[in-house]
């Protein structure tokens, strides 16, 4: 699983706070997150608007 902000983001920076990698980063419109991201899943579930959406890897 990894993970993707979609543009319900209001840039509440809550998910930027709990993240411990330090991978989400201010992409201008909305937070998106970088490869640094170790797929903790800890944003998804901090997210206030459910705007984090899990995706399977390898799924193409
Ligand atoms: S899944 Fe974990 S490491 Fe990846 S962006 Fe979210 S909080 Fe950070
Ligand atoms: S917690 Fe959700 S709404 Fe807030 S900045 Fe992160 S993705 Fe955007």
């Amino acid at each position: 699983m990894s993970f993707v902000i979609t543009s319900e983001c209001i840039k509440c920076e809550v998910c930027v706070n709990v993240c411990p990698a330090s991978a989400i980063i201010d992409g201008g419109e909305q937070f998106i997150i970088t490869d640094s991201c170790i797929d903790c899943g800890e944003c998804q579930i901090s997210c206030p608007i459910d705007a984090i959406r899990g995706v399977k890897k390898n799924n193409i």
